[in-house]
């Protein structure tokens, strides 16, 4: 008889030492996942599938999309439609919204989500740990008491108790009500 014992990690601390894949059943799909070709922040909002692509919101000049890989569950990303990396070149209407959003953001995750704190932030270039490097796109990751005691990077990820799509589902919901912010 042969026996076979696989062991799964759960918390899969990698070879360099930072927190990072891990698994959970519906991440499988994303892992499993060919990978894009291309800019998913250009691409996605192109593709009139919002709901699929877990875009949330559409501004004038940026959109919030959920965070395929997130950090906790309502980990957003607001990210400006024209493709660039470079902070410095956002126009003061891209940056206005930019920040609109983000506040809008915070409101909706206190209430939806009953978030009590949050991380904001950029990862400006691969060397900051950007996944996607050349579409600069700001973080909002809401965070609650015994979540975690710190958060390493930005751009890593860890076991989370809820699925993607029943996290749209309230966000989305969270949102529209949040229409007259
Ligand atoms: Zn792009």
């Amino acid at each position: 008889m042969i026996c076979v014992i696989l062991t799964l990690s759960v918390d899969n601390r990698v070879e360099d030492g930072r927190l990072n894949h891990l698994f959970a059943t519906w991440r499988m799909s994303y892992i499993g996942a060919p990978k894009h070709e291309g800019c998913i922040f250009c691409d996605f909002p192109a593709e009139n599938r919002d709901g699929e692509r877990y875009i949330l919101h559409r501004g004038m000049d940026c959109f919030i999309i959920l965070n395929l890989y997130p950090y906790n569950p309502g980990h957003l990303m607001i990210v400006p439609f024209r493709h660039t990396n470079l902070y410095e070149t956002l126009t003061d209407g891209e940056l206005l919204e930019m920040n609109r959003l983000a506040a809008r953001s915070i409101v909706m995750l206190k209430r939806v989500l009953g978030a009590g704190a949050f991380n904001m932030g950029i990862n400006l270039g691969k060397d900051a740990g950007a996944g996607v490097e050349g579409h600069l796109h700001l973080h909002v990751v809401p965070r609650w008491v015994g979540d975690n005691n710190f958060m390493p990077v930005l751009a890593d990820t860890r076991v989370l108790p809820e699925a993607m799509e029943e996290t749209y589902r309230k966000l989305k919901t969270g949102w529209e009500d949040e229409a007259g912010f």
